[in-house]
């Protein structure tokens, strides 16, 4: 896709859309956010695909989603479609057995227990962006040498049934840096205790396989929405469980729409169909530069010319953003 020749190895960042409809406006900013960030330490781009919901993920999205990046002058160095690059494949449902690992090396440790409690169960595979509420696990299924109350030998028995894979989350706090937001402090016993690896349908969960993949494409930089802020401090968990090198995080501000929530497919004008055909890719680089706190007001750019005013110390650290002149694309 990209001419890659005398890239900076060191730097890889990437953009981990799911399949499940067309980007809006605040995908976009991450996309481009993400992009800016990885390409002003010259380094690569990955796009990868997140599909591990297979009811709701697409090939169509997929190819809307490229199309709609291409468009806006995104060229990915590695992923897509077309899995380019060394750490392939860079589609998540063809990654099972990497996850598979992932569990035996966890489950090897003995900080993972089966639960057949299914009501939460059914949430787990998606990411759990904070504006969609959380839910804290009761660790009804938590066996005694986790510290909980379910005899040994009846947790062992639930291996024999269909059953959901947890990680136990002992109490303390994960610290870690955001390169925009600063220092969190987050236990995780508290804010959503024991987590999901594997659902008892077989899915896998977003947290183990985001990790999983994350490490293994060599990402040292992952830049995303603020809502995924709670989420790294459950993957830095699982790096250090695994053994792999942290990266650096970056929440970035979430788009809102003008009633300050975040972007759904409801919001039509704001999904890439609507975008295009109001904007040219410039001028919707000058929407994204100027929300993201880049550009002082909204006038077209390009994404060179983004890439050299392009500073983390310039973005804007607000966690929502909204835009309320934005209630139809004219
Ligand atoms: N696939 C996730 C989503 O589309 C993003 C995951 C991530 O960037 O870590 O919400």
């Amino acid at each position: 896709m990209c001419d890659t020749s005398g890239y900076n190895t060191q730097a890889i960042g990437r953009f981990a859309p799911s399949p499940t409809g067309r980007m809006h406006l605040g995908n976009i900013m991450t996309a481009v956010l993400s992009w800016l960030s990885v390409k002003s330490r010259g380094g690569r781009w990955i796009l990868r695909i997140e599909d591990l919901d297979p009811q709701r993920s697409r090939l169509e999205h997929v190819k809307l989603i490229e199309d709609d990046l291409l468009w806006l002058g995104l060229e990915w160095d590695e992923g897509g479609l077309d899995d380019l690059g060394p750490s392939g494949p860079y589609t998540q449902s063809r990654r099972y057995n990497y996850y598979e690992e992932a569990l035996r090396r966890l489950t090897s440790t003995g900080q993972t227990y089966p639960c057949t409690c299914t009501r939460a169960d059914l949430l787990a595979t998606q990411a759990p962006h904070q504006s969609d509420g959380r839910r804290v696990y009761t660790g009804s299924c938590r066996p005694l040498r986790l510290g909980g109350y379910l005899p040994d030998s009846e947790s062992e028995a639930r291996q024999r049934v269909p059953h959901t894979v947890r990680l136990y989350m002992p109490q303390g706090k994960i610290e870690f840096t955001d390169r925009l937001y600063g220092r969190q402090q987050v236990d995780l016993s508290k804010e959503c205790g024991d987590f999901v690896l594997r659902r008892a349908d077989g899915a896998w969960s977003y947290q183990l396989a985001v990790v999983v993949d994350d490490a293994m494409m060599g990402v040292t930089e992952v830049v995303r929405g603020h809502d995924l802020l709670l989420s790294a401090a459950q993957q830095i968990y699982l790096y250090r469980l695994l053994g792999y090198r942290e990266p650096e995080f970056a929440h970035v501000p979430l788009v809102c729409n003008s009633e300050g929530r975040r972007l759904s497919k409801r919001d039509a004008s704001l999904s890439m169909e609507s975008l295009r055909r109001a904007y040219t890719p410039e001028q919707l680089l000058g929407i994204v530069g100027s929300l993201a706190g880049l550009c002082t007001d909204y006038s077209p750019i390009t994404l060179t010319r983004l890439l050299e005013v392009f500073s983390w110390e310039r973005l804007r650290s607000v966690p929502i953003v909204t835009v309320p002149e934005y209630k139809g694309c004219k």
